[in-house]
């Protein structure tokens, strides 16, 4: 054994290329635990937007928000029907009210804030403590978990991704543009990989996997021989 426990495979790249649905479906495939850490960045600005820390002009009140953060407190709690885990904000389950546009549009400004890195890097080392885990986000191979065993790093191009998301956001009757979407894909990509804290960037010893032209299926089959192959070597 050359790696000691926890076994961390970590799963990063940009948005809308399935990075959180391959991170639950290889979890569940491994027993490992599954943590989306898009979803801790979302809840803290769920409770900015809650708060009114944001303005009508999308304006964030960085102060505000910084003395607000003792204020927050994010768990993961397992679903019964699909043991997967979602996440909880201050007790409430905000795995839904997270995932609008309204979120989408801001999340990337809260996540510019250094102190709301520290503190969701902090909580996301500390879950990886006792068991094998599969943590997806933007800064998890090259921060979180400099050490992981596996790293992955998802991409696709900008307009594949901004489909897909529509695709999806459509299905679940939000009534958007395609046009919207793809303004808020290219956005959260300038902005997550021009900060100055943890910008988003692959790894220099991750595998880059462009799934363009790969579905779901052959993406995770893709990332599970990967996987493997780093398994055997440990
Ligand atoms: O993964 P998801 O698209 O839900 O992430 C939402 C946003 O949270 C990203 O666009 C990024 O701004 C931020 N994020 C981050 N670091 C992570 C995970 C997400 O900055 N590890």
């Amino acid at each position: 054994m050359k790696n000691s426990i926890p076994k961390v495979i970590a799963i990063d790249g940009h948005s809308s290329t399935g990075k959180s649905s391959l991170a639950k479906k290889l979890a569940k495939a491994l027993g490992y635990i599954h943590i989306d850490t898009g979803a801790m960045y979302r809840a803290i600005t769920l409770f900015a937007i809650q708060n009114d820390w944001i303005d009508d002009n999308g304006e964030l009140n960085v102060e505000e928000l910084i003395a607000g953060l003792k204020k927050i407190n994010l768990n993961f709690i397992e679903n019964p029907s699909t043991q997967e885990n979602e996440i909880t904000l201050n007790g409430c389950n905000v795995e839904n009210g997270i995932r609008s546009m309204e979120v989408s549009s801001h999340v990337s400004e809260v996540a510019k804030v250094s102190e709301v890195r520290e503190m969701l890097v902090q909580i996301q080392r500390n879950l990886a403590q006792e068991t094998g885990i599969v943590m997806d986000g933007r800064d998890i191979g090259t921060v979180v978990f400099p050490d992981a065993l596996v790293k992955i790093f998802l991409t696709a191009s900008a307009e594949v991704r901004a489909k897909r998301r529509f695709d999806e956001l459509t299905k679940k009757g939000v009534t958007i543009s395609l046009e919207e979407v793809q303004k808020n894909v290219n956005e959260r990509d300038f902005i997550d990989s021009h900060r100055a804290n943890s910008p988003l960037k692959a790894a220099k010893d991750a595998v880059i996997i462009n799934n363009d032209k790969l579905n779901r299926e052959e993406t995770f089959d893709a990332v599970m021989e990967v996987v493997k192959q780093k398994l055997l070597d440990v």
